[in-house]
């Protein structure tokens, strides 16, 4: 296996040039290119060629490569599938919008949580990545954002062309983050040390894992969380999250308000409206009815938070189907009379299979 140069220390890698025979400034011209994300030696412009293809051959610069690129019609999205290491394969996707770029980072190959309606859980767990494999994907973005402004396609949703840097993080790809919580920390201590990303620009999105939670307000960086709810009563929770046999609703949101309240931040809660195929192929409703509106709002009333509803995006091995835009904005409605903020979640990357709970190999591999 090639060694991967992005993983060494500074000592590791001034050993490394030193082997090669080389001067040590060029471990200097190395560790810059490896910290924007260089996907190879052939980008190093300021390395003699034959150098560079001397690196091609003994080494790797990230810890994964990118295997496929899948771009969305619009240009705002932008998916890559990436190969670890050891042959396991991860995505992530860079959106870019009005606010900024956001990147979608995966926390594990695989997902052991086994969410009904959720595609990233089909094959199980593979395991967790390093806090390199996940710093690399916004490397891998980062990198991305430089190619799209030596073109001139005018990328943002305004028209501005795009010339910004990673801006947003959301720890919302394949994995559950809070099974990999140790990792999942040191990442983004990093992103917000190295790349200077700002606490409240990341999120981390968890379906409930209460010790996990707990982690997160002892270490006590002002992030913003999110929780899949997806049902408002344990007796439906459990029939779509298996997780919720194990922690309740009431004692995942106890723990998850602790957290956002040290910081005074909203607390996100994430509802996906799913709906079954029912007699003449009719849709009905299954976690959206109007009941299920009142007993959202009444375990939400008066809490800061903010109910971001999610219309169920197809995932074919799935039995669900989408409810109606009527049914979304009656849910919605009687949320909003009840005085719980929320809003329709825009879904961006339908096309290239990277909406929430599509990211998974089918799409990329075929
Ligand atoms: N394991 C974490 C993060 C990954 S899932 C978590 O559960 O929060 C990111 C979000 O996408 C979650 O809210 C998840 O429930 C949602 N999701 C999964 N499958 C979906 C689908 N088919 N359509 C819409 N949202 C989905």
């Amino acid at each position: 296996m090639k060694k991967i140069l992005f993983n060494l220390t500074d000592a590791e890698l001034a050993q490394f040039v030193e082997n090669m025979g080389l001067p040590r400034f060029r471990a200097k011209q190395i560790r810059e290119w490896l910290n924007r994300g260089a996907p190879d030696f052939s980008v190093m412009k300021n390395l003699p060629e034959k150098l560079r293809d001397d690196l091609n051959v003994a080494a790797q610069t990230l810890p994964l490569r990118v295997v496929k690129k899948l771009e969305s019609s619009d240009g705002q999205t932008t998916k890559f599938l990436l190969g670890l290491g050891d042959g396991e394969q991860i995505e992530c996707v860079l959106m870019r919008t009005s606010y900024g770029n956001s990147v979608c980072v995966s926390s594990q190959a695989g997902c052991a949580m086994g969410c009904k309606f959720c595609a990233s859980t089909l094959l199980g767990l593979k395991r967790n990545l390093t806090v390199n494999e996940i710093y690399a994907q916004i490397l891998v973005a980062q990198w991305e954002l430089r190619t799209d402004r030596f073109s001139d396609k005018p990328i943002r949703p305004n028209g501005d062309a795009n010339n910004g840097d990673v801006s947003h993080i959301v720890v919302m790809g394949t994995g559950e983050p809070l099974q990999n919580t140790e990792n999942v920390i040191g990442f983004i201590e990093r992103a917000n040390s190295d790349m200077g990303i700002g606490w409240r620009k990341i999120t981390v999105s968890t379906c409930g894992i209460v010790p996990g939670i707990r982690e997160l307000t002892q270490w006590g960086r002002p992030i913003n969380l999110a929780i899949s709810l997806h049902a408002p009563t344990d007796a439906l929770r459990s029939q779509i999250m298996p997780i919720n046999n194990k922690y309740k609703i009431n004692e995942v949101l106890d723990a998850a308000f602790e957290f956002s309240g040290l910081h005074n931040r909203q607390l996100m809660i994430e509802y996906i409206l799913l709906a079954v195929r029912g007699e003449n192929n009719e849709p009905e409703l299954l976690n959206c009815t109007p009941e299920y509106a009142e007993k959202l709002s009444e375990l939400l009333r008066g809490k800061n938070c903010m109910v971001n509803l999610i219309p169920w995006n197809a995932v074919d091995e799935r039995d669900f189907v989408s409810p109606s835009g009527n049914a979304v904005h009656r849910f919605q409605d009687i949320l909003i009379k009840n005085g719980i903020h929320t809003r329709i979640r825009r879904e961006r990357g339908n096309d290239i299979g990277s909406a929430c709970g599509q990211l998974r190999l089918k799409h990329t591999q075929d």
